[in-house]
C-alpha cells in the first residue's frame, strides 16, 4: 500500500525535525510520481495526499488533466524552454529555473496568461558536471536578474545533491544551501522571497530536513523503483 510507504517517510521527516528542534509543519513532502501511472496518484489522493512531483512537462500536463480531483503538481525536473507552455499554468511551483534564458520564456508565457509563475532557482551546489543548475557563487546574481521579471516570483532555492552511499556526505551541501538561502534573504531583493528550500530525496531526505529543507522530493521510498524502459 502506497500510503503506508508515504506515512513512513512522513514519520521519518517528523522525527528528523524533532531531532533538531524544528516544527514538522514547516516541511512539505512531495510524492515524486514520475514514470508512475495515474492510478498510483489516485490511490494517494484518496488518502489525502496533495503534493506530487513530475519531471517531464508532458507527463505533468497529462496527469494534471486526468486526475480526478485537483492536486498540486510540482515541476521538479529540468525544463526546456520549448516545454514551458505545457506546465506554466499547471505546475504550482517550478523547482528548476537555472538561467535567464529559461526565465525569459517563463516570463513571456506567464504574461500571456496574465499570471505570476512561482519558481525556485536550481543550484548545482556540488558543481557536478552532469547536473543542471547554477553554481552557488553565481546564484545571487541570477536571482537579481530574474527578480526584475514582473510575471515571475522567486520563492526560494532547490538542489539535487550527489548520489552517495552515506547521506552524511551530503550534509555539508545541505548546510551550505541553507546558508546561501539565508544570505540571499538578508539582501532583501525586491520581488524575491527566500522561504522555500527544496532538497532531499529517498537516499538523503532526513539529513536534508535536519539541515533546513522545507520541501522534500521523495519518489522511490513511496512508489518503489522506477522502470524507465516501459
Ligand atoms: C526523481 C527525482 C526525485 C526523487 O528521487 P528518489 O530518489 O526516487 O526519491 C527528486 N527530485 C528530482 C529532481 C527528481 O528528478
Amino acid at each position: 500500500m502506497l500510503i503506508e510507504n508515504y506515512n513512513k517517510v512522513r514519520a521519518n521527516i517528523d522525527k528528523a525535525c524533532e531531532s533538531v528542534g524544528r516544527d514538522p509543519s514547516e516541511v512539505t513532502l512531495i510524492a515524486v510520481s514520475k514514470t508512475k501511472p495515474l492510478s498510483d496518484i489516485e490511490e494517494l489522493i484518496k488518502d489525502g495526499v496533495e503534493d506530487f512531483g513530475e519531471n517531464k512537462p508532458q507527463e505533468l500536463k497529462e496527469k494534471y488533466e486526468n486526475v480526478s480531483k485537483p492536486v498540486r503538481f510540482h515541476q521538479i525536473g529540468h525544463l526546456q524552454t520549448n516545454k514551458v507552455k505545457y506546465i506554466i499554468d499547471k505546475a504550482v511551483l517550478i523547482h528548476s529555473v537555472d538561467s535567464v534564458h529559461l526565465a525569459e520564456v517563463i516570463e513571456k508565457e506567464a504574461a500571456k496568461r496574465d499570471m505570476i509563475a512561482d519558481v525556485l532557482i536550481e543550484v548545482n551546489y556540488a558543481g557536478e558536471e552532469s547536473k543542471f543548475g547554477i553554481s552557488g557563487s553565481d546564484t545571487e546574481q541570477l536571482v537579481r536578474d530574474i527578480s526584475t521579471f514582473p510575471h515571475i516570483h522567486i520563492r526560494g532555492l532547490m538542489t539535487i545533491a550527489p548520489f552517495v552511499d552515506d547521506p552524511e556526505e551530503n550534509r555539508p551541501i545541505f548546510r551550505g544551501m541553507k546558508e546561501l538561502l539565508l544570505d540571499i534573504k538578508s539582501k532583501n531583493i525586491h520581488n524575491v522571497d527566500m522561504e522555500f528550500l527544496s532538497m532531499g530525496m529517498t537516499n538523503d531526505y532526513e539529513v536534508a530536513v535536519q539541515e533546513g529543507a522545507t520541501l522534500v522530493r521523495v519518489g522511490t521510498a513511496i512508489f518503489g523503483e522506477r522502470n524507465y524502459n516501459i
